[in-house]
């Protein structure tokens, strides 16, 4: 089974001497890929970092809004520069947090259209996180779609709304924007009903899965900080929602997120046995 997890820190913290042994594991259990995403300047080079010493770990580079009031000019012209790396397939964490409002509205409304115009001109994807702010990001990402003819440049999707967490509506909604929709490790918790929804309604041409490690183990390891080996657990809870195959779920996803990041020629198709 071929697996990627699109969103994940293991730059962080968090992760300390054993960085490359998760990276082991995550390959263990199949997967080809594994994003990991600054939310600061100084973070995402180290984001960056890591990505040129595995070559299966990507890095994307950008300021989360929970970091917006910090971000000076000098730093949101550096992550412009990062952008252009080859080894950052995205811009992100860029996005809105109106549940923890850790930087002023307006503050985390002016850095993430700045990052908006650094994707524009890079030509990569955005990964986008939203949390309670959705009255806000909907009309701004829909201006930007339109703008943008609602494809990159290259004809790839817009990007993703990481760990998303609105209901089914709201995923078509999003899709027809021109983005793909996450669907985190947390949905094999008990409670994800909303998310569950969105799975068994948007159809898999749409859906990446992802971890974002450390945080939000799946249900087997809750608790625990996650990791992206873990990522196999939503494939899984996937599988069962759709009524489908797991590898065909795996298959297909990462598909998706190759093709997203814009780096399908990195990673050798699955052998056909496999499936
Ligand atoms: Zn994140």
């Amino acid at each position: 089974m071929r697996l990627f997890d699109t969103h994940a820190h293991i730059h962080d913290k968090d992760f300390g001497e054993d960085r490359d042994a998760i990276v082991e594991r995550a390959r263990a259990v199949g997967l080809v890929g594994i994003l990991t995403l600054g939310v600061t300047a100084e973070n995402s080079e180290r984001a960056l970092a890591l990505s040129h010493r595995h070559a299966d770990v990507w890095a994307a580079a950008g300021v989360h809004p929970h970091d917006a009031a910090e971000a000076t000019d000098a730093e949101l012209d550096a992550l412009e520069e990062m952008a252009g790396d080859p080894r950052v397939v995205a811009v992100g964490e860029i996005g809105l947090d109106y549940y923890r409002n850790l930087s002023p509205r307006d503050r985390q409304l002016e850095v993430i259209r700045r990052q908006l115009l650094t994707a524009q001109r890079v030509g990569k994807p955005i990964a986008v996180h939203a949390r309670e702010a959705h009255e806000d990001i909907l009309p701004l990402l829909s201006t930007w779609s339109a703008e943008m003819g609602g494809r990159l440049p290259d004809g790839r999707p817009l990007g993703v709304m990481h760990y998303f967490s609105e209901n089914a509506a709201m995923a078509v909604k999003y899709v027809a924007l021109g983005f793909i929709i996450s669907v985190h490790t947390s949905v094999t918790h008990p409670k994800a009903a909303q998310l569950a929804e969105v799975v068994r309604e948007t159809p898999l041409e749409y859906l990446v899965l992802e971890t974002d490690s450390p945080y939000g183990a799946p249900q087997r390891y809750r608790g625990k900080r996650n990791e992206p080996a873990y990522v196999a657990e939503a494939a899984a809870r996937v599988a069962e929602l759709k009524g489908i195959a797991v590898e065909t779920v795996g298959d297909i996803t990462t598909s998706n997120a190759l093709r997203l990041f814009g780096i399908e020629s990195a990673v050798p198709a699955a052998p056909r046995e496999a499936r």
